[in-house]
This record gives structure tokens, C-alpha cells and sequence, in this order.
């Protein structure tokens, strides 16, 4: 493969954008080499500027459930496009989503609409506090829920990615009053619970964790943090940006049978247009300005073209069969993997929740952070080069999820497992 207009683009880039990139993951620290420059993508396939084609895994990180440039996404942005792309008022296509959420969220009876999942849980945050007038904020190490500062604590994904236990610039002042506790540990929480219970604004945690890897809650984990909640009236917040209408059309609260009191939303609902939303219980919901005293407002929030994309996305995942096909798909791959590495002997877990997966370079299973820490990260990033070679695209970086898509046909399956077999045996020891 020729990388050369990609080296000479990651050349510029350096020039005139920290690292290169836009957002740090991206750079390819973790996996060495330099990254791919994508042109363009369709269905399951990304290519780069180069002109090499590959089989995309990362999805935008998840949003393109539809694949790349679905047409159906892509018409409706074009429409929303000839109307005008952003007016600061209120639109009849903002309405539409929203009810199109609060009907397929157990938990969501309103809704407010913000630009990107940072957004989402920062302003989730605020509420649960304004609501409750308590300050202290429980989250769970490994898990993201973007970067705003009270939330970069332990917190998995690029921060993992990069050994920072933290962000400079963050005051202590600013995550005091977040406790991080370890992930599919009840007790830990019980125990916290028992002793600061009513000083606790909110839980917050990703139902099935993809931040640290793909890591699946225990079994009563879930419902297990919704009854302290209940005990001690703190508010429990599900962050379902990766999981919102990926692991079931209501979500991991469906899929789970565990309702929160707020929900955040991004990715799958802005159709890969810049979008994120909170919701949840209507009493919480009131707070919100300017019905309520709790702050938050945006320019773009409700964009035309962005809420377009989510709802012609939501349209095509009202078909409820497309989970199991997602299902088929992503077992097709999790089983083929599982015997390609049988054939090398090279020790892995992999974990996966319905379309999203991790194959973690680990002979431990992996059910928190510690256990996610102890993968072989070298070990990956030949993995990962390994792909790249043979026309795979997968995160570049141990501590994220694979995603399958409704773009990723059997053929695709196939060729991903084929390629794994290969470069299995070639990092084998
Ligand atoms: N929460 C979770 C669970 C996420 O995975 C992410 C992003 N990967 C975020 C929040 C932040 O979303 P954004 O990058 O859109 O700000």
C-alpha cells in the first residue's frame, strides 16, 4: 500500500493543527505509523487519499449504524440543505425528533437537543445537580462521557489511549466532587452510598462500557445501581451515546430492562452529523431553562441538517429486524474471530454487547478497567497495523469498540476474518 499523500497531508496538518488531528485518538500514537487521510466513504468501506479502500470498523465511532453516505441520510441533508441550514429558531423537523426519541426511550418523556455528547452529559450533569441541590457526581473509571471538566477523571478512551490519568488545565477545585469508582463493582457503590448517600447528585455511567474496551455490566449490576438510586433519591444517569439506538431501538435501557431518570444521547441520532440530546423523566426535565432555572442554550442546537440526518437514520431503525440482522452480523464476525486466533494460539478476550465488539490482547477476562489495563497494547498496535495492511480498518487504539453496521455484508465478514486469521499467525509469538 502507498501512504504517500497521506504522509505528505500529516506533514501539513502538524503545521497548522495540534498533533494533526482534531481529536487526539485519531493521531495514531498508540498504534505507531502515521494515519490515513479518508476521502471518502460508502456503505462499509472507507477510502483513503491515497486511493487504498477499506472495511471500516470505526464508523465515525459509531454513528453510521447505516453505513457510510446511506442514501437515504444523504437526500434528506441535501433537502435540509436547499431550506437553509441553520435559522436559531425553532423548527417543525426538532419536534420530529424529539418525539421520535421520547417514543422509542423508556426513560426520555422530554428531551433537549445540544451538538456533540459533551454537551450532553455536561448539561445532564448541571440538571441532576440543579435538581437535586446536591454537588458530588459518581462515575465509574474507564468509563467517557466526553470532555467536559468535572467529567475528565479516570475516564477512559483517549485519555487511556494515552496513559493521562487526567487533563492539565483542569482545576482540582473542578473534579472534587466527582468520586470515580471501578466499573461492575456494586458494593464499591453501596458502600459509598451508605456513607455520603444523600450528598449525591448523580450516577453516571455507560450501561455497557465502550470506552475502556467493549465491557458488559454483570449481571443485577444495573438494576442494582438503580435501587441505591432509589434509596438515596440520587439521579441516575445512562450516558447512551454509543449505545442509543445501537444495541436496541430503546437502547441498553431496553435491552436491560433498567430505566434511568436521564438519558444522554449522540452519534446514532445526528445520522454522523454533529448532534447530542439529554432526556429523561418530565419533574428533572422542568428544570430546564427556560421553564426551569437550570441553564443551557446553542446556536446550532436543533440544526436542520443535522436533525435531518438523525431522523431519516431513526426512520430506517424503526424496522425493529434490524437488530437482529446488526446481531447476526457482528456474532458472524465475533465467531470467526474466535476461531481465527484458535489457529494462532495468540491469548485474547473478546467481548461484545450486540454490534459493538473489543478483541482485547489479554489471556484474563476484562470486566473493568484494571483487567482492560492489563491488555497487550504493543500486541495490538501489530494487530491493528497487521489490518491496515490488509484492508482493514479497526480503532487505533486497544481501549475502543468495533462497530459493526448494516453496510457489512457477509462478504465483508468474511474478508475481516480471512485477514485476522492472517495477521494472527503473523504477531504469534
Ligand atoms: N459519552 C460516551 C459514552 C462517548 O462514547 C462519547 C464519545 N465517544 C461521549 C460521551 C462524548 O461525545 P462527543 O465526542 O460527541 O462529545
Amino acid at each position: 500500500m502507498d501512504f504517500k499523500r497521506s504522509v505528505e497531508l500529516f506533514s501539513r496538518a502538524q503545521q497548522v493543527i495540534p498533533g494533526g488531528v482534531n481529536s487526539p485518538v485519531r493521531a495514531f500514537a498508540s498504534v505507531g505509523g502515521q494515519p490515513v487521510f479518508i476521502s471518502h466513504g460508502k456503505g462499509s468501506r472507507i477510502y483513503d487519499e491515497d486511493g487504498n479502500s477499506y472495511i471500516d470498523y470505526v464508523c465515525s465511532w459509531g454513528p453510521l449504524i447505516l453505513g457510510h453516505a446511506h442514501p437515504a441520510v444523504v437526500d434528506a441533508v441535501k433537502s435540509a440543505a436547499e431550506n437553509g441550514t441553520t435559522f436559531g429558531a425553532a423548527t417543525a423537523l426538532e419536534v420530529e425528533l424529539a418525539e421520535m426519541i421520547v417514543e422509542a426511550v423508556p426513560s426520555i418523556e422530554m428531551v433537549r437537543l445540544v451538538n456533540s455528547g459533551t454537551e450532553a452529559l455536561m448539561s445532564a450533569i448541571r440538571l441532576a445537580r440543579g435538581f437535586t441541590g446536591r454537588d458530588k457526581v459518581v462515575k465509574f473509571e474507564g468509563c467517557y462521557h466526553g470532555h467536559s471538566d468535572s467529567l475528565l477523571a479516570k475516564a477512559g478512551s483517549g485519555i487511556t489511549t494515552f496513559g493521562l490519568p487526567d487533563s492539565a488545565g483542569v482545576p482540582a477545585s473542578l473534579t472534587s466532587d466527582t468520586i470515580v469508582l471501578p466499573y461492575n463493582d456494586l458494593e464499591a457503590v453501596e458502600k459509598l452510598a451508605a456513607s455520603i448517600g444523600n450528598e449525591i447528585a448523580c450516577i453516571v455511567l455507560e450501561p455497557v462500557a465502550g470506552n475502556m474496551g467493549v465491557v458488559p455490566p454483570k449481571a443485577g449490576y444495573l438494576q442494582g445501581i438503580r435501587d441505591i438510586c432509589d434509596r438515596y433519591g440520587i439521579v441516575l444517569i445512562f450516558d447512551e451515546v454509543i449505545t442509543g439506538f445501537r444495541l436496541a431501538y430503546g437502547g441498553a435501557q431496553e435491552l436491560y430492562g433498567v430505566t434511568p431518570d436521564l438519558t444522554t444521547l449522540g452519534k446514532i441520532i445526528g445520522g454522523g452529523l454533529p448532534v447530542g440530546a439529554y432526556g429523561g423523566r418530565l419533574e428533572i426535565m422542568k428544570y430546564v431553562a427556560p421553564v426551569g432555572p437550570v441553564y443551557q442554550a446553542g446556536t446550532l442546537s436543533g440544526n436542520p441538517l443535522a436533525v435531518s440526518a438523525g431522523i431519516a437514520t431513526l426512520k430506517l431503525l424503526q424496522n425493529k429486524k434490524v437488530y437482529d440482522t446488526l446481531l447476526e452480523r457482528a456474532n458472524l464476525l465475533g465467531q470467526g474471530l474466535v476461531s481465527a486466533v484458535a489457529d494462532s494460539g495468540v491469548a485474547v478476550q473478546i467481548n461484545s454487547v450486540g454490534s459493538m465488539m473489543t478483541v482485547f490482547f489479554t489471556d484474563e477476562s476484562v470486566t473493568d478497567y484494571a483487567s482492560a489495563k492489563k491488555a497487550d497494547t504493543k500486541r495490538y498496535a501489530k494487530f491493528f497495523q497487521g489490518m491496515l495492511q490488509r484492508g482493514i480498518y479497526l480503532a487505533p487504539s486497544q481501549f475502543e469498540a468495533a462497530f459493526v453496521s448494516l453496510a457489512h455484508s457477509p462478504q465483508d465478514i468474511e474478508d475481516t476474518i480471512n485477514a485476522a486469521r492472517e495477521t494472527f499467525a503473523s504477531i504469534a509469538e
